[in-house]
Order: structure tokens, then sequence, then C-alpha cells
């Protein structure tokens, strides 16, 4: 039965009534009723979410509700009338309930605390305890109601945000969040924390930025798409990454990476967005380094061949979506580039390139392409372009351009560039068909004459196919050894007589007949191929002449000249391989003549003289072939121990009609002379240039007057005639 005094109770757990309930218990008197109030206050503490015990002042416990119980891991009847420190205990040591009288006496208020409290079975749990001491009418304590209240959840989780909050305070990464706000740009979004990190390297104080928007990182390098992209996806409430530009409050820029992620409440919908940045402009940097090493020249810092093609690719990719898209590709090679590196240095050659690269960038558009594919060769991508006529007169810019002299190191240097272009309009389908069109023609261009512009056409396309199964067939052929040897003669203007012959190669096509040496030789030169067939005609040449001289004892002295191409003179066996031909023919080397062009000496200035030396060392005659035509430069005669000079056919064909040219070649004549050298004449055709020839007293002549270059079974014939060149005599009475 319960009573008024709060004496020992033993009350089992009571279920929570509705006041009509109670109203209807029959042993509920009235609302005044003392044992209904006692009744409704037992079932309230009852129901406590909190765990209640009174203890009287011996701290015996003199009530418990079942939820302090619980806590304690007891029941009710365990603890009425035992000390209440047996069930609960403070870990510090100190006995709460002991001294909650005395702590609460003085002042009669009651006292809150937090803290950790030990179960009988010695489990701990954190909790908030109240205690509150009861007086009875007179105002005397009679005992402690001590309500706990178990808060091991919360302090676990005020303590898991404490840890949080330290990891982000602390971050090496920037940490931002912004507070979603209907209607507001994502990117506008009031920044409402950051951290340390984030002050760090921004240069911001948490004072300038709380309150403002992350638009105050954006500055002129940030790239506004990739924003763009950010500012979408945060819409659509979805996280996104990137790395961006960022300005610093000083407003130099950094690299960030950037991930923000969208944070919703237990209802689903999105309250912030949290941003962790990280700064990695170094690694961006070193980045930018490796792709522009990977895809610029480090000389001239232009594109390279790899950047030039992928960009070719993409605009030829977007040239078949787009159809009135008209864009050209321009091939171009200095032309006398060699010259210039061998003779005034790497060094200055470096510059000039370096130089011709800014004064092409100068001649197009920013939006087209000027690239270094390699060596002295250059390429541009003419992007949206009108017409053809536009690309013309891009060309006619860059022959403008070059045309004003480079002054580079004291150095006044012209040069000039052949250009190949091919346009989007002719029917190639690749990058490398585009490439290999435009240079194709950048070689047309060069065939034309140099410092000029081509554009490729299917002629040319057919003419390169052809070229290119000539190179297929050349191969076999110095295999097959298809090649023949012809003999022109060469004949004294003074005696009337025959001095010796010059071997040209010629080669008998398995079905194209016999091809001239004009049509194949620079692409054995280009390929290689010219040195091993080079060894043929030489052997095959020398033993010829040899045999010949043997043969008929009139010819003894006969010499003969074999043409040695650029490839043939700086190639390294040469020298062993003339002195093993010389020694297995038994030919004197004073009857062997080496013809030369001015191209080839010069092209190998380094080398030449060296190899010059040499040859003249073992008795060969030199001979200085085609003069005239080459680079004019006069001054390799007056250093060159060269012993003859052949003055280009070119000269002689109008030295009858053309004042100026006989001129021309009585200077020559005289120039060779006074260097202690011989002249010989080639390609005399008629009898009025052999008479101009012997007026000037050229000493040999060589062409078809004489006799056209002929088989070795035919040679054979005109040697034993008695007077081979009797027909010239006739032609010329004054012939001695
Ligand atoms: P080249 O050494 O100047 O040879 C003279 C060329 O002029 C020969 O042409 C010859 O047939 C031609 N010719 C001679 N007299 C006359 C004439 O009166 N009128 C005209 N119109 N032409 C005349 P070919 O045989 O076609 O040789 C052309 C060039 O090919 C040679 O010019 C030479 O540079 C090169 N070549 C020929 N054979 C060889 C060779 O065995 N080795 C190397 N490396 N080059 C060779
Ligand atoms: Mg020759
Ligand atoms: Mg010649």
């Amino acid at each position: 039965m319960a009573s008024k005094s709060l004496d020992i109770v033993t009350q089992p757990s009571v279920e929570l009534r509705s006041v009509e309930q109670w109203k209807s218990d029959p042993q509920i008197v009235s609302k005044h009723n003392p044992v209904e109030n006692d009744f409704i206050l037992r079932t309230v503490i009852e129901n406590l979410n909190d765990g209640v015990i009174v203890t009287d002042l011996h701290d015996r416990v003199l009530h418990v509700n079942s939820r302090l119980a619980k806590l304690v891991g007891c029941s009710a009847s365990e603890m009425i009338g035992l000390p209440a420190c047996n069930f609960l205990s403070l870990i510090e040591g100190w006995s709460f309930f002991g001294s909650s009288t005395d702590v609460a006496m003085p002042s009669g208020s009651c006292e809150w605390r937090e803290c950790q409290l030990r179960r009988q079975d010695g489990r701990q749990f954190w909790a908030e305890v109240n205690s509150t001491p009861l007086h009875d009418d007179d105002r005397n304590p009679i005992a402690t109601l001590i309500t706990v209240t178990d808060i091991t959840e919360r302090k676990w989780l005020e303590e898991y945000l404490r840890l949080l909050e330290s990891v982000v305070v602390n971050a090496n990464e920037m940490v931002m969040i912004s507070q979603v706000e209907d209607d507001i740009d994502p990117l506008e979004l009031r920044i409402i924390y950051i951290n340390e990190a984030f002050v760090k390297v921004t240069g911001y104080a948490a004072a300038d930025v709380i309150g403002r928007s992350a638009e105050l990182l954006v500055g002129p390098k940030t790239d506004l798409e990739e924003l763009d992209r950010i500012r979408i996806a945060l819409k659509n409430h979805e996280s996104a990454k990137a790395e961006l530009i960022f300005h610093h409050q000083d407003q130099s820029y950094f690299w960030a990476d950037i991930n923000t992620v969208p944070i919703r409440n237990e209802h689903g919908q999105v309250t912030h967005f949290v941003s962790v940045m990280r700064e990695v402009t170094e690694r961006k940097e070193v980045e930018e380094q490796l792709r522009r090493n990977a895809f610029h020249d480090p000389l001239t810092g232009l594109p390279n061949r790899l950047l030039f093609t992928e960009r070719l690719t993409q605009v030829i990719t977007r040239s078949r979506e787009q159809e009135n898209n008209l864009f050209a590709v321009l091939f171009l090679d200095l032309d006398r580039f060699k010259v210039i590196n061998d003779s005034l240095g790497h060094l200055i050659g470096d510059q000039l390139l370096i130089a011709i690269a800014r004064r092409l960038e100068s001649c197009v558009k920013r939006s087209d392409l000027v690239a270094r594919f390699g060596g002295d060769e250059f390429t541009i991508l003419l992007d949206n372009i009108q017409d053809e006529s536009s690309t013309h007169q891009i060309a006619e810019r860059i022959h403008l351009e070059l045309s004003h002299p480079f002054n580079l190191d004291g150095h006044e240097i012209f040069t000039t560039v052949s250009i190949g272009i091919t346009l989007s309009s002719t029917d190639f389908k690749c990058t490398e068909d585009l490439l290999r069109g435009a240079d194709i023609a950048m070689y047309r261009a060069k065939a034309l004459g140099k410092a000029c512009h081509e554009v490729f056409d299917t002629e040319m396309h057919d003419q390169a196919m052809l070229q290119m199964q000539l190179e297929n067939d050349l191969r076999r052929a110095v295999e097959r050894e298809e090649f023949v040897v012809y003999y022109q003669p060469i004949v004294s203007l003074t005696t009337g007589r025959l001095a010796g012959f010059e071997a040209l190669v010629r080669w008998m096509h398995p079905e194209r007949g016999i091809i001239s040496p004009g049509d194949f030789i620079p692409i054995a030169e280009e390929t290689g191929l010219i040195v091993p067939m080079g060894q043929l005609i030489l052997w095959e040449a020398c033993r010829q002449i040899s045999e010949w001289q043997r043969l008929y004892p009139q010819h003894r002295r006969l010499s003969m000249s074999v043409n040695l191409s650029s490839r043939q003179f700086s190639q390294r066996g040469t020298i062993e391989l003339l002195r093993d031909v010389l020694k297995e023919t038994g030919l004197s080397p004073a009857c062997l003549k080496l013809e030369i062009t001015e191209t080839a000496i010069m092209e190998n200035t380094e080398s030449a003289m060296d190899m010059l030396l040499q040859l003249k060392s073992m008795g060969i005659q030199l001979s200085v072939d085609d003069f005239g035509t080459g680079y004019s430069s006069l001054g390799y005669l007056y250093r060159f121990p060269m012993d003859i000079l052949k003055i280009d056919q070119s000269f002689i064909s109008r030295v009858d009609t053309d004042g100026e040219k006989l001129e021309l070649v009585r200077t020559i004549i005289n120039l060779a002379w006074n260097l202690g050298m011989d002249v010989i004449a080639e390609g005399v055709e008629t009898t009025k240039q052999l008479a101009q020839l012997k007026m000037l007293k050229c000493e040999y002549g060589q062409g078809y007057l004489f006799s056209k270059p002929m088989s070795a079974k035919n040679t054979d014939i005109f040697l034993t005639q008695a007077n081979p060149l009797e027909h010239v005599s006739q032609m010329l009475p004054s012939w001695p």
C-alpha cells in the first residue's frame, strides 16, 4: 500500500494509465486524494526515461525506478535498503551517494554533474547525475532524490565530433563548407566554414571568407568552362571533382584539386556543400613541363611533329562533320640550310632556325599552327581558310618575310624556303596522306628551282607512286646488277685526238628499257643505293679502260673519268675501295679522273679537304663537274686541290649565240689557267660551238658532236678505227 511518507517501497513497475483510467479505478476517490496523487507520481517516476533513486540520510536506497534498476543491472528489490554505493560508484573513486546530502545540505540546493559511473558488474557508462535534497515540512533533510541519465551515446557523439573537428581543422587539405540557400547559384552560396589550410594556402583570413562565396577564388586564369561543369553538377546535387586554377588573395594563382560533395539532412535535402581542396601546383607544373617537352621542339619552342599530327588528325575529324571546313597543310624545307650549318657552324644554324620560327609565326593567324617537323623542315596548319587563294597569299607572305636577311652574330644570312601545300579539298583520307602530299609538293617546288611553293595535285601523286615503284625496282636492280656503263669520248681540242672517256651509267630496266641516270641517281643518292652501285661502276670502268689500254697500245694513255656522288665522296671506305680497284685492275692512278660536283664538295666542306688531299696523294686526278651550276663560290677553287674544271653544258650550249655567255666562258677558262687547271667543255654539240671553244683555247671538249655515250661494245669498235674522230676534223678544216 502506498503512503505519503517516502518509506521503503517495493513497488513493482506500474503500467502507464490514462487519467480516465485512474479516475475509474475504485481505489481512487478524488482529485485531491493523496493516494491518487501518490499513484500518479509513482507512475510518472516509473515511466521516466531517467533513472531515479531515492536514498535516506545514510545513503540507503529507499526507492528506485525500473530505468535506474536497468542502468545498474539489478532489480529494484535487490537494491532497497542497501547502500547506493554498492550498486553505483564514481570512476574517480569519489562516492557520490555517500556525500550527497553533505554537499547538498549547506545551501539546500541541488547538485548536477556529468560523470562516469561504474555498475556493480564493473561496466562503466557516462551519466548526468542530479541530486536534490528532500526535506520534511520543517525543512529538515529526510532523503536525497538522485536522477541518473545515461549520456554515453551523447558523450561518444561529442567525442567523435571533437575528433572529426580536429581532423578537419588540422588537415593539410583545404576544407570549405557552404550553406545551401534556395534559388542561389551553387558557386555563390555563403561560405560558413574554412579550415587552417585554407587560410594558409589562399592567404585569406577566415573573416575575409566567411559569409562570402567561393567566387572570391576565381580569377583571370580560372577555366570558366570547367567551373561551369562544377556548377551544373552541384545544381543537380551531384558531387563534382575538378582540377582548377584558383587565385590567392594577392591574385597570384595556384592549381587546386577540388572535390565538392553535397551534404543531406535526415529528410534527404541538400543543406551544405563540403569542398575538400588540395594544392597541386607543383605537380601540375611538372606535368605541364613534361607535356611541353613531349609536344614541343626544345630549340624553337614550336609544337613538334607529334603535336602537329595530333592537331591535324583533330581537324580532319572535325572537317568530316562540318562540310564547308577548308584547311591546308604547308610543308616547308629550307633551301640551303646544310650549307649555312656547315659553313657558319651549328650555333648559327640553331639561331637561324629560331629566327625563322618566329618569322613563320608572324605570317599566320594565332589559331593556325606552326610546327618544327624536324631538321630544317617546318609544317603549318592553316585552319578555316576561305579558298585556295588565301593559302597562296600566306605562302607569298612567308617568301617575302624570309627574303629579308637575318643578322646573326655579325653574319648577314639570306635564306629561302620551298613550300609544298595540300588542301583539304584533295581527296585525302588521313593525316599521313595529307602530310605526304605536302612533302611531295615541296619536292616539286625544290625541283622547280626552290624558293617557291607548289600545291599538290593528282599528277604529283601518280609521279610519286612511280617514284616509289622506281625505288623498289632500284633495290632489286642493284642485287641483279642491271646497270651497264656507257662511255663518252673526251677529245683534245688542240690535237683532235681522243684523250679519254667519261663513264656514264645506264640502267637496263627489264620492263622500261634504258633509264638515264638523271632519273635514278637522285633516288639512289637518297636511299644510299648509290654506294653499292658506285662501286660496281668504278670497278667496271677501271677494268674496262685498263683492258683497252692493253688491247690498243695506241690508246695506252687514255684516261677514264668516273663520277663520284656526294654520298660516295663522304663515304668512309671510298679511299680503300679506290686502292683495291687500282691494284686489282692494274690501272695507273694518273689515268683515273674522279668527277665531283661543286655541290658535293660544299656539302662536305669539313671532310672534303682531307678526302681530296688523300686522293691527290694517291696520284688520282680530280675534276670539278658541272662548273657554274652549283654554289658558284669561287673561293673553294682556290682552296681545294682540283686539276680539271668541266664547264657545264648550259654555258657551252649558248656560247655560239650569246655574247655574254661567251665572255663568261672566257673568264672561266682564264680563271682555271690561273689556278693551273685544265678545262673541259661539256655538251659540245655544234661545229660553231667547237670553233668558239678553240678560239678561246679551251683544251678539251666532250659532247654529241664528237660522240654520244656508247656501250662498251660500241666503244670497242670505236677504238679499233684508225681515226675515230675523223668526222670532226672534216667538219672543221682548220683542225691541225
Ligand atoms: P655529267 O657527269 O655532267 O655527265 C654528262 C652528261 O651530259 C651525261 O648525261 C651525258 O650523256 C650528257 N651529255 C654529254 N654530251 C652532251 C651533249 O652534247 N648534249 C647533251 N644534251 N648532253 C650531253 P647522262 O649520262 O644522262 O648523265 C647525267 C648525269 O648523271 C651525269 O652528268 C652525272 O652527274 C650523273 N651520272 C652519270 N653516270 C654516273 C655514275 O656512274 N655515277 C654517278 N655518281 N653519277 C653519274
Ligand atoms: Mg660527269
Ligand atoms: Mg657534267
